[in-house]
């Protein structure tokens, strides 16, 4: 989608610190970070919300969190715990319309969640 900010990020027309990627799925760092490691992780096919996940997007779902967990592994936070989070539409926060599994670690999280 060519007026997306992650879909720019994946094209490589505006840059990121790209982390990981393959066929389906990019991973690059958070240029916010709310945490010592904060990196999202996204599918290459434009998918605006949660809402918006179909049956044909199972498998790419379930790679996201594989690739999460394969970078919260190489950060070395696997052990001592991460959190995975995706915020569906305004009152959750959700900023940029194409999904984003948030990959947080490296400090104790709180809950519940502000
Ligand atoms: P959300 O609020 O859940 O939609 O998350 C969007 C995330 O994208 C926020 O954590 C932002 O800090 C992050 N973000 C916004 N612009 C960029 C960018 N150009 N590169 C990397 N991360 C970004
Ligand atoms: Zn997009």
């Amino acid at each position: 989608m060519s007026d997306c900010l992650f879909c720019g990020i994946i094209s490589k027309k505006i840059p990121a610190r790209i982390v990981y990627e393959d066929e389906a799925v990019a991973a690059f760092e958070d240029a916010n970070p709310q945490a010592p490691v904060h990196t999202l992780v996204v599918p290459k096919k434009h998918i605006p919300t949660t809402l918006d996940i179909t049956e044909e997007d199972q498998k790419l779902i379930g790679k996201m969190f594989r690739v999460a967990n394969r970078i919260a592994k190489e950060k070395g936070i696997a052990e001592r715990g991460f959190r995975l989070v995706m915020n569906t539409n305004p009152e959750a926060g959700q900023s940029v319309y194409h999904i984003h599994l948030h990959l947080l670690g490296g400090r104790p999280m709180h809950w519940p969640p502000g």
